[in-house]
């Protein structure tokens, strides 16, 4: 019998393997599979090309300079890129020649400017439109009333495919208050299909509150610090 390895940090690839099982168990049976956006902010490109040796190829970044200088070093590889941060409008057109989804659509005018600055030779950028559902003055997103009329406004937008919401909910450990949030996503999004627009997408749920996300319908996942570990600290960006 070979002696037990020293306790040590899991690896990359064990956390992401963790975390494909809790998602698994935490998704409603026959529910369809679930997309899983791994949230690279503040993580150099050594951990983005762990994370796709172990099979990951959606990443979501929030800064669009940071963002860049990790495209250009991981430019061999087929990556999936999502803008999940609020977007000033001076960056959209970076923004929009270099990723392949934004989650935080909240006004008219940013998803105009982003449909015409993607490259003619680009599929349509697919844009969620992002809805405060913490009712927190911190979060970003429109109010859950305001968004039906945003999302007609957004449709029919050349250069942008409208796919669904982002939502994020308040921190808290109390699950029946994330399910509570999520649900007022879940309603919007389900309301918005009734009346005949075609999405497909609901990005709800990070790190400490997937699991009830999943329960209330998420179909995408945005998740950091449970596949890279915690962030290094802010201050640096
Ligand atoms: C940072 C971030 C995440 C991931 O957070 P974790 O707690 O590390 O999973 C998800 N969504 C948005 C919008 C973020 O800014």
């Amino acid at each position: 019998m070979r002696p037990s390895p020293e306790p040590q940090q899991a690896t990359l690839a064990e956390r992401l393997s963790a975390l494909h099982e809790r998602i698994a168990r935490a998704c409603p049976a026959g529910s369809p599979p679930v997309a899983l956006v791994a949230v690279s902010k503040m993580q150099p490109p050594s951990a983005v090309r762990a994370a796709f040796a172990a099979g990951q190829r959606a990443f979501g970044e929030n800064y669009v300079q940071e963002a860049l200088e990790k495209m250009a070093n991981l430019a061999d590889l087929p990556l999936e890129w999502h803008f999940i941060g609020s977007l000033q409008s001076n960056k959209a057109r970076t923004m929009a020649e270099h990723f392949d989804w934004f989650h935080a659509v909240d006004r008219v005018k940013i998803a105009q400017s982003l449909g015409q600055a993607r490259p003619a030779g680009k599929a349509p950028l697919n844009v969620l439109i992002q809805v405060n559902i913490s009712n927190e003055a911190t979060k970003g997103g429109v109010a859950p009333g305001e968004a039906n009329a945003l999302a007609t406004a957004v449709q029919p937008i050349a250069g942008v495919r409208l796919r669904g919401l982002m939502g994020m909910a308040a921190p808290t450990n109390d699950i029946t208050e994330q399910r509570r949030q999520f649900k007022l996503l879940h309603d919007v999004f389900v309301d918005l299909k009734r009346q005949g627009l075609p999405l497909d997408t609901l990005s709800m749920g990070m790190s400490q509150d997937f699991e009830a996300a999943l329960a209330e319908g998420a179909t995408m996942l945005r998740i950091g610090s449970a596949v890279f570990g915690e962030r290094p600290h802010k201050e640096t960006v």
